[in-house]
């Protein structure tokens, strides 16, 4: 059996996503800054797109700017509210402790700028509150910027009430809503979000190419300098081609989420189930509060990397923390901001299933984890400690 349990990290394009991109690239493959007719025509596919992003997101057209991914419209959000609070000589800025590196690395820039960065505590829950944030904001607080759902455990934060609170103490708020948009409804007039991003192939759409929504009036900082394409806002030739697959899967990800969350809820809950039968594991995250598809666990006594090795030779690709960390040795920052220790963060699991996983899939991916992780403790000596009291357990039995 064969089963992509990585969907947090990248998913697989949607035929009709792909069928969407075709034209724009055999036909109308003209630049949108052209006069002539091909120029033209992809100049109103362009303006065409934008308007239907705007009504998925529920905002005007004028406020839809399309970026290579998310990381590149996180970054512009970010420093664009920077910006426009410096000139006001607002130089704090609100985030929380396990935000994805887009983020954390744009603020940490900052910092070296002069700005003071204060990240929120997210609980072993992975949720921060609302009136924690209401509580950080104080007179010279330039952004808020908190993600909608982690990308690690999958924990979905208060978005509308955080919102709420910017908007009372009149505070430029940013959500980066990448692990969101597919998964859970996203309304950003509903969710008063001021600054949002999101990426195509994280809901079946295309790699590189995404987009930052800006409420009217917020003047954007240029992150790549040149012609004047997104109104003057971000230059370079326009990824035509790589829009309209977004869009499309943009419309097919967002219409029915009713459906896939009554779809999706239920086996998501089974695997949990099934995974908290091996002892000496837990969840990470709030059980309910979280995106229909991501269940992140942590195994004592286990490499999350030799975890991962194993069910690749059982069919199963899944992840151990983020891709962006795999390769180097340090623990995941979502793991330890959620207080998990250095030795257990290490032995940590996300599977994230997409719609069209079956109940058999579901059983199989229980059944090859709880196999692998017997195995990796049978031989571990860490393991052996740990069952000879030489080592105190983290987690119960
Ligand atoms: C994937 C991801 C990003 C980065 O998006 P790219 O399009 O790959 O640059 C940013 N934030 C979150 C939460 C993500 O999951």
């Amino acid at each position: 059996m064969k089963i992509y349990a990585d969907n947090a990290a990248t998913t697989k394009m949607s035929e009709n996503a792909i069928n969407a991109m075709l034209p724009y690239m055999r036909e109308v493959f003209g630049n949108p800054s052209s006069l002539y007719e091909i120029g033209q025509k992809a100049k109103e596919a362009l303006e065409d797109s934008r308007r239907r992003a705007a009504a998925v997101l529920n905002c005007d057209a004028k406020e839809i700017y399309f970026t290579s991914g998310g990381s590149e419209a996180d970054n512009q959000a970010i420093i664009s509210a920077a910006r426009i609070g410096e000139k006001k000589g607002k130089k704090h800025i609100i985030s929380t402790t396990f935000e994805h590196h887009a983020v954390l690395h744009t603020l940490k820039k900052l910092e070296k700028e002069g700005f003071e960065i204060e990240l929120l505590d997210v609980h072993s829950s992975g949720v921060v509150t609302a009136e924690q944030v209401g509580k950080a904001i104080r007179e010279d607080t330039a952004l808020v910027t908190i993600m909608y759902a982690n990308n690690e455990i999958g924990t979905v934060q208060p978005i509308r009430e955080i919102g709420e609170v910017c908007r009372e103490k009149n505070v430029l708020f940013h959500t980066d809503a990448v692990q969101a948009i597919g998964h859970v409804p996203v309304d950003v007039k509903n969710d008063n979000i001021d600054m949002l991003s999101l990426s195509a192939h994280k809901f079946h759409g295309p790699r590189g190419v995404g987009i930052l929504y800006a409420k009217k009036g917020i003047i954007l900082t240029n992150i790549i300098e040149g012609g004047a394409q997104e109104r003057g806002k971000r230059a370079g030739t326009e990824n035509l081609a790589g829009i309209e697959g977004m869009v499309t899967a943009l419309e097919d990800a967002t219409k029915d989420i009713q459906g896939y969350a009554n779809k999706l809820i239920p086996l998501r809950d089974k695997l949990i189930a099934g995974l908290e039968e091996i002892p000496y594991s837990e969840l990470n995250g709030d059980r309910a509060k979280r995106v229909p598809g991501t269940v992140n666990f942590c195994f004592e006594g286990i490499e999350g990397e030799s975890l991962l090795l194993l069910l690749d030779d059982k069919g199963i690709s899944a992840s151990s923390g983020s891709a962006c960390t795999s390769g180097s040795l340090d623990p995941s920052h979502v793991l330890l901001a959620i207080g998990r220790p250095h030795e257990v963060a290490h032995g940590s699991l996300r599977l994230s299933i997409s719609e069209d996983i079956t109940e058999e899939e579901i059983e199989y991916l229980i059944k090859s984890v709880k196999e692998v992780v017997d195995y990796l403790r049978n031989m571990s000596p860490f393991w052996r400690d740990l069952v000879n009291g030489k080592r105190p357990h983290v987690f119960k039995a």
